[in-house]
């Protein structure tokens, strides 16, 4: 049975293997069809959750739909601009009918603009905002809801080490900006919901390889891996692991916390 956050554990032991498991729960990943997203759909799935599938186009999830359905769990992928509340909302509606419950969001949708400052444009800066700001207070705000409502949630929202520190040479001010916000939401709405029994956390992951961070740009990737003690770069599957251990009971006590996984690149 599910452990509520905001409720004190009653007997000091703790299956840890099973406390990892999401049999039973409903979990929505936004932007879900490709890159993170679609892997943290699929490693979720692997822990037992059926899943809500939240993307701009339905049809683009075909692949990770059929993966995720191999895995034994319900899957629907659902239309929704997490940048258009009213888009959100309805999505809410079409999830709650035909699962019955929303028990974890993860807010992955996100956007990114490489360019120095001087040459950002005003609808460069609003895209990333809305994506990355907006986007992840709609979600978290419309799911967080139905949360509160039911006296448990966890929330996991893809932040970023870009909220701490700065990518050279390839500027990324409004990235930069947008995920220093996304992290310091993660710890207002930890606090806020915390007696209602809904974890807030982030994972905030280095370079990983996907369309989002051209890690075989031969101007960029020597000045990356310098940069990063492992020397290479994050697989989307290797965030799989985090994402189930913040979605689920192992950490029934953790919330507003930032998980940095970063091959060390915030240690130099
Ligand atoms: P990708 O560019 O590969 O994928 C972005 C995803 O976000 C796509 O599924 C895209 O959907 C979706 N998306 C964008 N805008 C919207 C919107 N308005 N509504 C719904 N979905 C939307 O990026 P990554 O997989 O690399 O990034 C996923 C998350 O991880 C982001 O939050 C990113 O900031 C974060 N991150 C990435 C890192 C990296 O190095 N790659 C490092 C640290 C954090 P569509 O296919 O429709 O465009």
């Amino acid at each position: 049975s599910a452990q509520r956050a905001g409720s004190a554990q009653e007997e000091d032991t703790m299956a840890v293997l099973d406390s990892f498991g999401l049999g039973g729960r409903t979990t929505v990943v936004t932007g879900a069809n490709r890159g993170i997203g679609r892997a943290l759909a699929v490693a979720l799935a692997e822990a037992g959750s059926d899943l809500a599938l939240l993307v701009r186009d339905p049809a683009s999830c075909a692949e990770v739909e059929a993966e995720c359905r191999a895995l034994g769990v319900r899957t629907l992928a659902v239309a929704g601009d997490v940048t258009d509340a009213a888009s959100v909302a309805r999505a809410v509606d079409t999830i709650g009918e035909a699962f019955g419950r929303i028990d974890v969001l993860v807010n992955n949708a996100g956007a990114c603009i490489h360019r120095p400052a001087l040459e950002v444009t005003a609808a460069e800066w609003r895209q990333v905002m809305d994506v990355n700001v907006d986007g992840v207070w709609n979600c978290a705000q419309a799911f967080g809801r139905v949360m509160v409502e039911a006296g448990r949630g966890a929330i996991v929202n893809i932040g970023s080490i870009s909220a701490v520190i700065v990518n050279r040479p390839q500027w990324q001010p409004a990235y930069n900006a947008s995920k220093a916000a996304a992290h310091q939401l993660t710890k207002s709405l930890a606090a806020e919901w915390a007696e209602h029994g809904v974890r807030v956390n982030a994972l905030a992951p280095g370079y990983v390889k996907t369309e989002m961070a051209p890690v075989d740009d031969p101007q960029f990737r020597q000045r990356w891996i310098d940069d990063v003690p492992m020397q290479r770069f994050a697989l989307p599957a290797e965030l799989g692991p985090a994402v189930v251990f913040l979605a689920s009971d192992a950490s029934s006590f953790m919330t507003g916390s930032v998980l940095v996984m970063d091959g060390g690149y915030t240690t130099v």
